[in-house]
């Protein structure tokens, strides 16, 4: 199955991120230049078609857990409600358990990507799982993204059992390489994935051990490369030896958040968008006459200036907040998922 183009050319800030750069930095996560947007193309969920806004609030009211987790704005600029912790598993271990929250699909498709791993190659170390999201989202240090319970940073599997720990920089020598690619097929395969990043060597080698196992050499060039109007899956970005970032869609906690937003922001559980104007000062403007002519407060004005006092100046420029009010996001659209086609022969590989 050809996947079509069904998602919009890369944009020059993503350019960076498929460039092959200089090694990874052992303790930085470097995911701020994740670009931050959504998809305009594909699909939207249909999965709460059926409730108006006002049942679906209705349930956020008395069955909150129900929904099963609520992602609110962007990876880099968004927040989480009703979000469950990654459970316990066999075959994992969570490196900070307080910051391990995530949606109910963002659990799911972590879950059944690791098991799956199970399936193949049974057996091997428990992952590392690392920060997902905070348990209300929202910025969570040192990331710039992680904020509405999308992201995972997570191991990768080590060849030598006993020398496995988090955050231990993977190499040719010791990837377990039929387990990660596993992993990193299954993610693709079966999850709505949104990006994977991995440092450039390690996919070179990721990605030769692929077509030595006979996977389907179009997709692989999809995945790892892109093509006309796509931007790859699996991109690079420097940090990333020694973990896995991962990014899932969230069609339906996306969709919900998009939904409710309104509502919330009219409770105050969210904070609405605020939008500055930048304006020059005239002589003889105050304070209390700019505050009035754009809708805002002495207070916030100063806030937005860092002024320690009710002076301005003439000439000088400020930044004016202006409350743009609530508006609903469009539906964020779903890729179609890129699944492979079968393993064109079935070798044995070295690894
Ligand atoms: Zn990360």
């Amino acid at each position: 199955m050809a996947p079509s183009a069904q998602v919009p050319p890369p944009r020059p800030d993503e350019a960076k991120l498929v460039s092959e750069g200089p090694g990874s930095d052992e303790h930085a996560d470097h995911d701020d230049d994740v670009p931050d947007e959504e998809p305009t193309l594909g699909e939207p969920t249909a999965a709460l078609d059926s409730l108006t806004d006002a049942e679906l609030l209705r349930r956020f009211d008395e069955e909150p857990d129900e929904l099963g987790g609520i992602s609110i704005g962007t990876p880099n600029a968004g927040r989480l409600l009703t979000a469950q912790r990654m459970p316990t598993g066999e075959h994992w271990r969570l490196v900070d358990p307080a910051h391990a929250y995530g949606t109910r699909e963002t659990v799911a498709f972590l879950t059944r990507a690791i098991l799956r791993v199970q399936e193949e190659h049974p057996g091997g170390h428990p992952l590392y799982i690392g920060h997902i999201s905070a348990k209300a989202g929202g910025p969570l240090s040192p990331h710039k993204s992680h904020q509405a319970g999308r992201d995972v940073d997570i191991s990768y599997y080590y060849r030598e059992e006993a020398s496995a720990r988090w955050y231990k920089r993977a190499t040719a020598d010791n990837l377990d390489l039929p387990r990660t690619w596993a992993f990193v097929r299954a993610l693709i395969a079966e999850t709505d994935i949104d990006l994977i990043l991995i440092d450039a060597g390690l996919q070179r080698v990721l990605r030769s051990y692929a077509e030595e196992l006979g996977e389907d050499p179009a997709w692989l060039e999809d995945v790892f490369k892109g093509g006309k109007g796509r931007r790859p899956l699996i991109l690079h970005a420097p940090g990333h030896a020694t973990h896995i970032h991962i990014r899932f869609f969230n069609p339906v906690a996306q969709e919900a958040g998009r939904r409710l937003y309104p509502a919330l922001v009219q409770r105050g559980v969210v904070a609405p968008p605020a939008q500055f104007v930048s304006y020059r000062a005239k002589k003889g403007d105050t304070l209390a006459v700019l505050a009035k002519r754009f809708d805002t407060t002495v207070q916030a004005i100063m806030r937005a200036n860092g002024l320690r006092s009710t002076l301005i100046r003439a000439k000088v420029t400020y930044r004016i907040p202006k409350q743009v009010g609530v508006k609903m996001a469009p539906p964020s659209r779903i890729p179609p998922r890129r699944v492979p086609p079968p393993r064109v022969a079935v070798k044995s590989p070295s690894n």
